[in-house]
């Protein structure tokens, strides 16, 4: 499970080159807001699972 404001990183960096994102909604959807360029996304919890670093 993912906690609000928490701090993940993903595998791959994101296209401003950070790979950084605060958790900003939880749920069956999950939303992460970029560290780097403050850009928002949305993904399927499970999908999230797949691109963090454990
Ligand atoms: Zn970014």
């Amino acid at each position: 499970m993912y906690e609000l404001n928490e701090i993940i990183k993903t595998k791959k960096p994101h296209v401003c080159g950070s790979n950084e994102w605060k958790v900003i909604r939880v749920g069956a959807d999950i939303k992460l807001e970029c560290l780097g360029c403050k850009r928002i996304i949305m993904l399927p919890t499970y999908e999230l699972d797949k691109k963090i670093k454990k």
